[in-house]
């Protein structure tokens, strides 16, 4: 059920070729110009390093990318009109607070619009501003990431474009902590989009994707956890698991050894080692976790300790599934815990005769 979709480079193949045998099905996003395509699309095609795929519109807006103006991958035949006519108004009025007020104030019924995007497009009109407010913030936080390559090149400090995006994930600037040494964030790109690491400087204390809701929460509950304050900035630790971050994606580690601060009640710490005990390619049910831990009766403080994990793949939440195999819920977002049960999978299909939980091979 979880990985009916044709391999990427079955997909890539048919973008090549302009097939419309995944029309429907399967979209393509190029990481180089942030827009996602049908597979049919007349426009030049990306090379094959620059493209992600994905099976719906939604899981192509999450991850930031805007639909194309040549194929119009949000127009679809037999839509109600309502549906391109409000994608329309948002195009022309990207800024406007788009509430169900404003919907009613243009003389429309908000069940009505939910009902017809949910039948065209499989998400709601909500949540499509939303998707692009998140691409909106990823974009200014890229353009940040740019200004600031090119300033430290320049030989200038503290340069304002990147403060401004980054801080405005990771929080206000931080007052001076006394006598503390503080924790430094910075965040990195991945395949699935930019990740935040804080940590002191010899251990890890939070990694999560940039769009995670509960990423400002976190960052502050771990701020009084530990007394300190978070200030932009790279320490070792950051260093190590960015590099590990990236050799995971490529397929070569599945086991990291960046040092880890847990910060957890007993209970939380016992719940994730047992996580961390489960192999890449390999995914357990809430019920198995309880069981494992001798005690079946604590089923939803399982599910709740998974919620709290701080630390996105490398405590391995996504290899939770539901008790029927569906995949249930992650902070990450579904598509990104459907696409790193799909990369384990390919990890594991290609070093079959490797232990089970496998060491690095580089
Ligand atoms: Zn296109």
């Amino acid at each position: 059920m979880l990985f009916e979709r044709p391999d990427d480079d079955t997909l890539y193949d048919a973008l090549i070729a302009r097939s419309a045998d995944y029309e429907g099905q399967a979209y393509v996003c190029v990481k180089t110009t942030g827009i996602f395509c049908r597979l049919t699309c007349p426009a030049r095609k990306p090379r094959r390093e620059n493209t992600i795929f994905f099976d719906t519109i939604a899981a192509c807006m999450h991850s930031g990318f805007r639909p194309c103006q040549r194929c119009r991958p949000l127009e679809q035949p037999g839509r109600e009109s309502i549906v391109d006519e409000l994608l329309a108004a948002l195009d022309r009025e990207p800024q406007l607070r788009w509430t169900e007020d404003e919907l009613m104030r243009r003389g429309h019924d908000p069940s009505t619009v939910r009902r017809a995007f949910k039948r065209g497009l499989g998400v709601t009109f909500h949540d499509i501003v939303r998707y692009r407010r998140l691409g909106e913030a990823a974009r200014q936080l890229a353009d940040g990431a740019r200004v600031i390559d090119a300033q430290l090149e320049a030989g200038y400090d503290s340069p304002s474009g990147f403060r401004t995006a980054f801080q405005r994930l990771v929080g206000k600037a931080p007052a001076l902590s006394q006598n503390r040494e503080l924790l430094s964030a910075d965040w990195f790109d991945t395949p699935l989009g930019p990740m935040v690491a804080v940590a002191d400087k010899t251990h890890l204390h939070l990694l999560e994707f940039h769009d995670r809701k509960a990423l400002p929460t976190e960052l502050e509950a771990l701020q009084k956890r530990v007394r300190s304050s978070v200030a932009i900035g790279r320490t070792p630790a950051i260093d190590q698991i960015e590099a590990e971050i990236r050799d995971y994606f490529e397929g070569r580690l599945t086991v990291f050894r960046t040092p880890l601060a847990l910060g957890g009640t007993p209970f939380e710490k016992h719940v994730w080692a047992k996580l961390m005990e489960i192999p890449a390619g390999q995914t357990r049910a809430y019920g198995d976790l309880a069981r494992e831990m001798e005690r079946p009766e604590v089923v939803r403080a399982v599910g709740r300790a998974n919620g709290a994990n701080q630390l996105a793949i490398i405590v391995p939440c996504h290899r939770i599934l539901g008790v029927d195999g569906s995949l249930t819920g992650y902070g990450g977002g579904l598509w990104r815990k459907q696409w790193l049960l799909r990369h384990e999978e390919k990890i594991r299909a290609q070093a079959p005769n490797q232990a089970p939980n496998m060491e690095e091979t580089a």
